[in-house]
């Protein structure tokens, strides 16, 4: 990294983006011996669940779920053969999804990854969630939810939006042998109101765990496993999670809670301790006011932040900036626009296109797919199919043809298309035959449709 000039920060890539997409980006060009910088404004990773979907449910509007999503995948792609999926091989989706456990693994957060097959997961309604990766500390709800054993449900006093009864009251006719347990949080004085955030963060402390322990190793009865809220810590869950296991005596398993997530928030300090270590340049609660192409065919970007202003200037650049909510892309009476580049964005000929007259239409809203439309190295693209800039990719949630939320996709597609993006990048760049670039994903064969 080279910070010469004044306030210009030198870099192969610049990563625009700090949700999963733009910190899986990052990673995967740092793992391959790339220069990096990333921008972004943190916030929105924590509202994100920590679980990792892959593809729940295709075609939307038959709500098909698919129990190997690979299979849901390989129709996914046949179906909508513009769907991001379809500039990626499995190959490389699995790459990806390999390398991003074993970083979080370093980083002290486990995840499983349950091989060709979804998951389920039980939610703070007493609903059960299919997903793809999910953090240990919730796995022994999958087994117990599948086995319908004996189980206890925590919840805590002053801590209102969680309630183990009625968890178990939506499930008492699939799930006989479940009995609740409401606990005082150990140390937590005379009351008032708990957020999971406040109480992972006090469990920090081994005396409270203990406590913890105790309290609910008393109330277990016959129960196999322990239900709780996503409390067990932000830095050391694996320490919490194996501590309470031990202590109570029987596995002991996390149930999502609403957002923000302890477990989001897990993922965020993993990414920012393990990218600061692996030397990212970041440019946080900063970002991109403008940007244009240099000669050459690198960027110049104008970060602001509350502040200072600084500069990179870098060979590539991958967008990584979301939809609406992350603000990668803003609406205005007519059209849909992107905000940094203001690249083309595939959307419906008019506002009135945008939604359905159904606002419960099971086939979803056109809006919610509009976006960027790449070629097979993920470069966005023009009406006539031409990459707008050679060394522009994008990844995540701001790719056109997909509705992550319908489709229950939305992490899977940020992490497998910054995965995408970085190669395109390495490949476009010419970067494969510089020394120190680790080019592990060159020997994969280029996916359908890429263009050479
Ligand atoms: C409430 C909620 C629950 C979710 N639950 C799940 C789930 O259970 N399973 C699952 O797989 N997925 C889930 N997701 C979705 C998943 O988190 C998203 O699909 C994924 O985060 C998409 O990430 P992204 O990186 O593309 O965009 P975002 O997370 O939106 O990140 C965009 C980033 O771009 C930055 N940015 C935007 N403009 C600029 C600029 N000009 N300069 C610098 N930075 C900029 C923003 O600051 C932000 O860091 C959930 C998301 C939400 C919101």
């Amino acid at each position: 990294m080279n910070l010469s000039g004044r306030g210009v920060c030198r870099c192969d890539l610049a990563v625009v983006g700090t949700g999963m997409a733009g910190m899986s980006s990052a990673l995967f060009a740092l793992n391959r011996g790339l220069s990096v910088a990333q921008v972004g404004t943190y916030g929105e990773s924590i509202f994100a669940s920590g679980l990792i979907d892959l593809l729940g449910v295709h075609p939307i509007g038959d709500r098909k779920e698919w129990e190997n999503p690979w299979d849901g995948i390989s129709t996914l792609v046949r179906d909508i053969p513009k769907h991001p999926y379809a500039h990626l091989c499995k190959e490389d989706m699995r790459a990806a999804f390999e390398e991003l456990v074993s970083f979080l693994q370093g980083a002290g957060v486990d995840y499983r990854i349950a091989g060709d097959r979804n998951v389920k997961v039980l939610t703070p309604l007493g609903t059960s969630k299919s997903t793809y990766g999910i953090p240990e500390t919730m796995w022994a709800g999958v087994k117990a939810l599948e086995r319908k054993d004996p189980c206890l449900l925590v919840d805590f006093e002053g801590y209102t939006e969680f309630s183990a009864r009625q968890i178990a009251e939506s499930l008492s006719k699939r799930w006989k042998g479940l009995e609740t347990l409401r606990l005082r949080f150990p140390e937590s004085g005379t009351g008032g109101e708990l957020s999971p955030l406040q109480m992972a963060q006090a469990l920090e402390k081994p005396s409270r765990c203990d406590a913890l322990a105790q309290a609910i190793r008393a109330a277990a009865g016959p129960a196999r496993s322990v239900g709780l809220p996503a409390i067990l810590g932000i830095y050391n869950s694996r320490r919490i999670h194996s501590d309470l296991e031990k202590a109570i005596g029987i596995p002991v398993f996390e149930i999502l809670t609403l957002p923000p997530s302890a477990p989001g928030m897990r993922l965020l300090e993993a990414f920012s301790a393990g990218l600061g270590r692996r030397s990212v340049k970041g440019f946080y609660q900063s970002r991109v006011v403008s940007a244009r192409q240099e000669s050459g065919g690198g960027f110049l970007l104008d970060l602001q932040n509350p502040h200072s202003n600084s500069r990179i200037r870098c060979r590539g650049v991958v967008l990584a900036t979301g939809r609406f909510l992350g603000k990668g892309l803003a609406a205005d009476r007519r059209r849909i626009r992107e905000t940094v580049f203001d690249l083309p964005v595939v959307q419906p000929g008019s506002r009135e296109g945008w939604h359905r007259e159904d606002f419960f239409d099971p086939g979803g809203h056109p809006v919610n797919r509009a976006g960027l439309e790449t070629d097979g190295f993920f470069r966005p693209v023009d009406d006539s199919g031409t990459p707008v800039y050679e060394r522009l990719f994008a990844a995540g949630s701001i790719l056109a043809h997909q509705d992550w939320m319908r489709m229950k996709c939305g992490s899977g597609l940020a992490v497998t298309s910054a995965y995408g993006a970085v190669k395109g990048f390495i490949e476009v760049a010419g970067l494969k035959k510089r020394k120190n670039v680790q080019c592990r994903m060159s020997n994969v064969q280029f996916p359908r449709g890429r263009k050479k």
